[in-house]
Order: C-alpha cells, then sequence, then structure tokens
C-alpha cells in the first residue's frame, strides 16, 4: 500500500515536472531575448514587449552603473541576447565594450538593429569640450543619467518600440498596441507629476554625483552644490569644507543621493549645514521603486518632504544649534 502511493506520488511528481518545464520552456522559446545595462531601461523593455520579451540588466539599483565587473553570467547573456538596451553617453564605457568583446554576438554589437542607446533618443546635457575633461571624470560625453528627466523615458520609449518592431516584425501589432497604451498612461503621469512638483521649483538641492541634472532640468530645482568634486571622483575633506562654508552663506533645502551611493559624506555635510540628507531611488528597484511610475512618484514625494515641513527641519537644526 505504501510502496503503491509512493509510485501514485512519483509518476505525479514527474506529470508536474514536465507541465513546469512546458510552462518555462515555451514562453522563453518564443520571446525576444532583451538584456539591458540598467534597470530603467529593464522596466521600460518590460512595458513595450510585455509577454513577447524576457528582460534581464546587468545591474541592479545598488549597484553603480559607471562601474561594474563584467562577471561570467553578464558575458552568458549578452552572448544570448537579441537585443542590447543601454544608455550610452559613455556611462558604461568602463564595462561594456569589454563585454561585448567578450562575449562575441554579432546582433548586438554597435552599429547593429540588436544594439539600442537610450542617449540617441534624448538631447543631452553637460555636453563637454575637449579642454573641459578633468582626469576621473565619468561624464565625458555629456550627463548620460537622462532617465531622471520622464519626458526622456516617453523619447525612449518611442524609438524602442520602433526598434523591437524592427528585429521581431511578426509581433509588430503587439508593440504598437502596447506602444500606446504606455504612451496613455504615461502622458497623464507626467501631467500629474508636473503639477504634484510645482512646489519644487527653485528649490535649492545639493547632490551627491551629478544624477539628478535632469531631474532638475525639468522640474526646475537649483543646483547649489554637488559632493563629488568631479564627477566621479569622491569627496574630499577639502571640498566638503568648502562646500559647508558655501552652504552657510547660499542654504540648500536638500543633499540628494542615489541609494547605491556611500552615504557618509552626506551625513557629514547635512549634520554640520543642518539640510536634510535624502535618499532618492535614482532607478527602479530602490526604496521601494518597483516599477517606472512609482520611481517618479518616490522621488517626487520624498523630495518634497523637507518643503511641506520645514519647520520639522528647522526644529532638528534648532536643537542640535541648541546642544552645543
Ligand atoms: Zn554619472
Amino acid at each position: 500500500m505504501h510502496v503503491a502511493r509512493n509510485a501514485k506520488e512519483y509518476k505525479m511528481k514527474i506529470l508536474l515536472s514536465v507541465v513546469i518545464l512546458f510552462l518555462s520552456v515555451a514562453p522563453a522559446q518564443a520571446a525576444l531575448k532583451v538584456f539591458t545595462c540598467e534597470p530603467e531601461w529593464a522596466a521600460l523593455v518590460q512595458e513595450l514587449g510585455g509577454t513577447q520579451v524576457t528582460v534581464a540588466s546587468a545591474t541592479t539599483a545598488l549597484q553603480d552603473p559607471h562601474h561594474i565587473e563584467a562577471r561570467p553570467s553578464l558575458i552568458a547573456k549578452t552572448r544570448q541576447a537579441d537585443l542590447l538596451v543601454c544608455t550610452g553617453a559613455g556611462l558604461e564605457a568602463g564595462w561594456l565594450p569589454p563585454l561585448l568583446r567578450t562575449a562575441g554576438n554579432p546582433k548586438v554589437q554597435p552599429g547593429q538593429p540588436g544594439y539600442f542607446e537610450a542617449a540617441s533618443a534624448a538631447a543631452l546635457l553637460e555636453v563637454q569640450t575637449r579642454a573641459d575633461r578633468a582626469e576621473g571624470d565619468v561624464h565625458p560625453g555629456g550627463n548620460p543619467h537622462l532617465h531622471l528627466d520622464a519626458r526622456n523615458i516617453m523619447r525612449v520609449a518611442e524609438q524602442l518600440a520602433t526598434r523591437l518592431k524592427q528585429i521581431d516584425p511578426a509581433n509588430a501589432a503587439h508593440y504598437a498596441a502596447r506602444r500606446a497604451d504606455f504612451a496613455r498612461r504615461w502622458q497623464t503621469a507626467l501631467a500629474r507629476w508636473e503639477r504634484e512638483a510645482a512646489p519644487l521649483k527653485g528649490m535649492p538641492v545639493v547632490y551627491h554625483h551629478r544624477s539628478w541634472v535632469y531631474l532638475a532640468h525639468w522640474l526646475g530645482l537649483k543646483e547649489v552644490g554637488v559632493l563629488e568634486p568631479k564627477p566621479g571622483l569622491p569627496p574630499t575633506a577639502a571640498h566638503l569644507t568648502q562646500l559647508l562654508t558655501q552652504l552657510k552663506g547660499q542654504p540648500a533645502r536638500a543633499i540628494v543621493r542615489s541609494a547605491y551611493e556611500d552615504g557618509r559624506a552626506d551625513a557629514w555635510l547635512s549634520e554640520r549645514a543642518q539640510i536634510p540628507a535624502l535618499v532618492l531611488p535614482y532607478t527602479v528597484g530602490a526604496e521601494g521603486a518597483d516599477d517606472l511610475f512609482k520611481l517618479f512618484d518616490i522621488t517626487i514625494a520624498r523630495l518634497k518632504e523637507p518643503v511641506l515641513s520645514p519647520s520639522t527641519v528647522l526644529r532638528i537644526g534648532q536643537s542640535k544649534e541648541a546642544t552645543r
């Protein structure tokens, strides 16, 4: 009896395994394999491709996209990809070229339909002349953090949807429908974000890294300082001291950094200048930003905290002053 039941269970298990295997293999065979350099583009590809794509990102929201290691798993994913979606503008200059070389996938090499750069869809800010370039500067081709102007997401979406259709013409109607649906939802959200962010116009902020230039350009934030002396160079004691002196004469409402950045310099300056240090998601996958919509919902809500409750910030400042 016991043996018989075991045999029955065994058969059942085999059957289940076959079903699971079929379910997991079937869509993967049909879907376009897309590999992205950053999570924001993986989220966008998922919006535009739906069930017709399988997406993976080389970096997470807790990794610095300027610097990652080309691990074997990344090489394998690049080798299998039908489409590679990256920011460009030099953001991945330190790791993508060797990754592409090692993977040796002809479909996703620069210039091929399987290679897509978001920077080609948006106007870049802070484009430098050769003479401006400093050693260690990680933005030699202009500022690459273009996804934080939500209007750029739509610009990239338009071109990305066209590219998906080009690579996978059999599903052209599917991509067209998803593109239209995304555009409708994004335009509605854009109007709401711009309304919600109206009180942020002119708000003086200090950046950790120049990740917030496009967000500031879009919402009208005013940059009054940057913790990094040059993009990509860690904050130095001399630079922070100078910034502290400057902030005493020209105060800021917040010091902002990405979830992946070390917050020690921010905390140092926050305490001394009595300015709140904020952690923003920067991309999809951190601080509760599960998708592109939440990324901007959370970013705007968090930036408004010091605006909505200046008395709280002031009280913290006063109590600290009183204990000295
Ligand atoms: Zn950067």
